[in-house]
């Protein structure tokens, strides 16, 4: 999910904000303001509920960003490349290039998060219980005893083992310390997710039956997992691959200034590929065309349109070395180079990566495992670098 404002950064840390957000702001401040704060304390000025209500859902966004930094800060301590945080509908998510480099990093990482929910919980309720015992400031303290409840909530919710919530990956970590195989460790944890999505959606459903419109939010966080643990599960059978072993070696390069007209006859119904890196006239690489851009020429058109009008851009054209692990490759496919991503070692094009490498590699995986590692269970191998991208809430 794409950030839609950035509000911060913080130690080169972009951190952004969904649209979304601004939905559940929106629900959290008017449970509080409208419904919990008045029951709780009676009597009290409509501008003071506004006020207490404001300020403590301000303090509960301010408790899912420490808690997302706390991933994030640790991961970039021990060597993971962090893209961003966002905050959304469902919280949080810190977003990794890369992964961790072993099992004890991966659940340090991952466990920080639900310490500082707890850290939080303790501090709040503390603060609560001391304003309580005043009796000064009833409001006060009805805010920071939810603060330190819904913190405690969080830090219960994200130990659930069930990736990609912080428990599924701390039992990731503890299983890839077991087994020493990375991309099994993920597939298992992302079960976990998958049931618990599913146990999530039938309690929603029940809700919803007895008149409890509240669990449509479970339904749809239930839903948000399972496609979260789905992915994941689909991108570890490109644990250990490298960029290399899966592309399309030795890719032809078209002339930048054909025709559209001419690139199709002389390149395109001539060759099997469906993606042509581009080069200009001096032979410099100018950018990469691919089938689905060339379609988009009129026919009238195809004889005066040049083929590096419609192409893509070497600049926004990723980069990468045949040594790169796969699912961090898969990572950095970006929709506006058609998912494509070119392939050099120093100066020299040796091949292409497209989606298509990526699903055969995919679908391949269930095979290249058992083939590859016939006693991968009773001889732990050395862990494999791990490299997909991923998010953790
Ligand atoms: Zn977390």
């Amino acid at each position: 999910m794409q950030e839609s404002f950035r509000i911060a950064e913080v130690r080169g840390i972009p951190i952004g904000m969904h649209w979304s957000l601004l939905v559940v702001f929106a629900l959290v401040l008017l449970a509080l303001s409208g419904g919990l704060l008045p029951v709780t304390v009676p009597d009290q000025e409509p501008l003071a509920y506004g006020l207490t209500g404001l300020v403590t859902t301000l303090a509960f966004f301010g408790s899912i960003l420490a808690h997302e930094l706390g991933h994030a800060l640790l991961a970039q301590r021990r060597g993971v490349e962090v893209t961003g945080i966002t905050l959304w509908l469902f919280g949080g998510v810190a977003r990794f290039r890369t992964q961790p480099k072993d099992p004890t990093d991966d659940l340090h990482i991952a466990a920080i998060g639900p310490a500082i929910s707890v850290a939080l919980a303790v501090v709040f309720g503390a603060l609560g219980a001391a304003v309580a015992v005043t009796g000064a400031a009833p409001l006060v303290s009805a805010g920071l005893g939810w603060l330190g409840l819904i913190n405690a909530a969080l830090a219960v919710f994200n130990m659930v083992p069930a990736a990609p919530l912080d428990g599924g990956r701390v039992l990731r970590a503890w299983l890839w310390r077991r087994k020493g195989d990375h991309g099994e460790a993920t597939r298992l944890a992302a079960r976990g997710g998958r049931v618990f999505g599913l146990a999530l959606i039938l309690i929603g459903l029940f809700e919803v039956a007895f008149g409890r419109l509240g669990g449509l939010w479970l339904v749809l966080i239930g839903w948000f997992l399972i496609t979260a643990a789905r992915g994941e599960e689909t991108t570890s059978w490109l644990s250990g691959l490298r960029v290399g072993e899966v592309m399309s070696p030795d890719p032809v390069v078209a002339p930048d200034w054909l025709t559209v007209q001419d690139f199709l006859d002389d390149y395109v119904f001539t060759h099997r590929f469906s993606t042509f890196p581009l080069r200009d006239f001096q032979g410099e690489l100018s950018g990469l065309v691919t089938l689905g851009a060339v379609k988009r020429v009129p026919s009238d058109r195809r004889g005066a349109v040049r083929v590096r009008e419609v192409a893509v851009p070497l600049a926004e054209v990723p980069r990468l070395s045949p040594d790169t692990p796969l699912e961090e490759a898969s990572g950095q496919l970006s929709p506006l180079s058609g998912g494509r991503a070119l392939v050099f070692v120093d100066d020299d094009l040796v091949g292409i990566l497209s989606p298509s490498d990526l699903s055969r590699a995919i679908e391949r995986g269930p095979l290249r495992r058992r083939d590859e590692e016939p006693d991968a269970a009773s001889e732990p191998t050395e862990p494999t670098e791990p490299t997909e991208p991923s998010q953790r809430a």
